[in-house]
């Protein structure tokens, strides 16, 4: 009854609806506004076989909640696709259902967490089966960690540690998703002193692809546990993450802007913070990024700092404190609060994220925010254009974290500080969509080869902050990417997690 009427659903086109075994198999077409979708056989298979096994869960398009969980779930309006169906399990043995009847349909499919990454394709499917993990909401406090399902952000898991003045290492911005995050590695204020949101995974609960659930910690099934620590979507679904918390009842916090003057000194002191290397860190950390207003030609720097304690203004933000700031703002807070002002809206714009990584020196990172800027202004007629210079910085004892915890991560880095320099740049039409890619990549490669002529380049990408024409993977010590195909092997053979899930940055085949 229920799959009759959503098939009624608009959207869809020669359906038929004929009974194998007991459950319905979908045949025909999905009209979408960038033209018709054929559903393919496996797609066709699997959404009939979920209808009938998670019906509480299942959508078509057409349906009510179809467009929310398609399109208003992602944070990047390029990410919008159009799902044959779309499966909502409520628990993990859901999951498992779910990934066992797309396996057996041989389906192609791609899994939601928060939405927040912008690789078109990495989270969402044109005619394939989408799973959104939205429903795992469950967020456990224990002591010392916390149990948090994959269908949280990392506001609400703030929020559920904030009676008990613990934290733990996440998103920066209040609602990125907990599971993309916590597998592609996670820049938190406080990966100087704890690591990186990988490191602090104790354990992993994960459907893998013969859709098993699996519990994976340091001591049982070790060599996933490794690679699960930075290496995405390639192994399984993760339906809950053990994740460490820290006691840090309070934080101090700074906001400091800048104006074009400052920007040398503002990119000077960005550097000396990668630099910053004690044996006991203080905990802190930060944003820090150069808006550009191509119309106005006005550029602003600023820093978002947040410094685990009480210290007022916070200690380790002394280079910045040092420049003339149009506005500096110093608080003692707490984790959740500070979290709450920071929100990141879904479905404003679509964005182009490129970067790559540098060794700190601050006459060259001001030379690539200046073509970077010059650059701006070749493109300024793009309707909508929005773009940010990112930094973010890797120290070396947010390094020495995983080297020293037995455990290690696919990253493989060395101990020394290190420059992300990401061009972030929104804009409205899709027909600008190339044109932006083809500009983002090609001043990327020129900058970071100049950097590579002056022998200060690292070939290292943080999948978070890459475009979709970069391979992180290339950036891993080889040795380590031998392993985690190994490891591949070993857990998913029948190469579900990459060949039928085949979005966002995978291993290759
Ligand atoms: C505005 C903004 C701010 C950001 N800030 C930060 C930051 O402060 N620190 C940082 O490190 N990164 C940051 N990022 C990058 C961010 O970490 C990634 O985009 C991350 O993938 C988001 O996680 P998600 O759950 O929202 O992603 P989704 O888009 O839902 O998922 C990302 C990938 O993970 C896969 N996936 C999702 N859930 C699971 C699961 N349970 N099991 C297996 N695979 C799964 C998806 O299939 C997809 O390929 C930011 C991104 C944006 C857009």
């Amino acid at each position: 009854m229920f799959l009759s009427l959503a098939l009624a659903g608009i959207g869809f086109s020669g359906l038929a609806c004929a009974s194998t075994n007991s459950t319905l198999t979908l045949t025909g077409s999905l009209t979408t506004s960038s033209g018709v979708l054929e559903i393919p056989k496996g797609a066709s298979c699997a959404c009939a076989k979920l209808a009938h096994a998670i019906p509480q869960g299942f959508i078509l398009p057409g349906s009510q909640n179809y467009t929310t969980q398609a399109t208003d779930s992602y944070w990047d309006i390029r990410a919008d696709l159009s799902p044959a169906c779309i499966v909502i399990p409520s628990t993990a043995s859901q999951v498992s259902q779910a990934v066992r009847i797309i396996g057996t349909c041989q389906a192609k499919f791609a899994v939601r967490g928060g939405g927040h990454m912008n690789y078109p394709g990495a989270n969402n499917i044109d005619a394939g089966v989408l799973i959104a993990l939205s429903k795992l909401e469950t967020i456990d406090v224990k002591s010392g960690s916390v149990d948090v399902g994959p269908g949280n952000n990392w506001y609400d898991v703030y929020s559920a540690l904030e009676p008990y003045g613990r934290v733990c290492i996440g998103g920066r911005m209040k609602t990125i998703g907990v599971p993309g995050l916590s597998l592609i590695g996670g820049f938190h204020y406080f990966n100087n002193k704890y690591g990186y949101a990988m490191d602090n995974v104790i354990s992993y609960d994960i459907v893998l692809g013969n859709g098993t659930l699996i519990t994976v910690t340091r001591n049982a099934h070790s060599d996933l546990f490794w690679a699960l620590k930075g290496g995405a979507n390639n192994y399984g679904i993760v339906t809950r993450f053990e994740l460490r918390t820290f006691e840090v009842p309070k934080v101090s916090t700074t906001i400091q802007v800048f104006n074009e003057t400052f920007i040398p000194d503002f990119l000077s002191a960005v550097c000396e913070a990668a630099k910053l290397d004690y044996q006991d860190p203080i905990a802190a950390g930060m944003i820090a990024t150069i808006t550009y207003n191509a119309t106005t030609k006005i550029p602003q720097g600023s820093v978002l700092g947040v410094q685990a304690g009480v210290s007022i203004p916070p200690s380790q933000f002394t280079n910045f404190t040092n420049i003339p700031a149009i506005e500096r703002i110093n608080n003692i807070t707490t984790m959740k609060p500070w979290a709450d002002t920071l929100d990141s809206p879904k479905q404003t714009m679509r964005v182009q994220f490129s970067h790559k990584t540098m060794k700190p020196d601050a006459k060259v990172l001001y030379s690539i925010y200046k073509a970077w800027k010059d650059s701006v202004d070749k493109i300024a007629d793009i309707k909508g254009l929005y773009p940010t210079f990112v930094t973010n910085v890797i120290s070396p004892s947010s390094i020495r974290v995983a080297r020293t915890n037995g455990v290690g991560n696919v990253w493989g880095l060395e101990e020394e500080p290190l420059i992300i320099w990401q061009f972030s740049t929104g804009w409205d039409l899709a027909q600008d969509d190339l044109r932006m890619e083809a500009w983002s990549r090609q001043l990327t490669e020129h900058l970071h080869s100049i950097n590579k002529e002056l022998g200060i380049a690292s070939e290292f990408i943080y999948m978070g902050d890459a475009g979709e024409w970069q391979d992180p993977y290339a950036g891993f010590p080889s040795e380590n990417v031998d392993r985690m195909r190994n490891v591949r092997s070993v857990y998913d053979p029948a190469g579900v997690f990459s060949i039928l899930s085949w979005g966002g940055f995978k291993l290759g085949l």
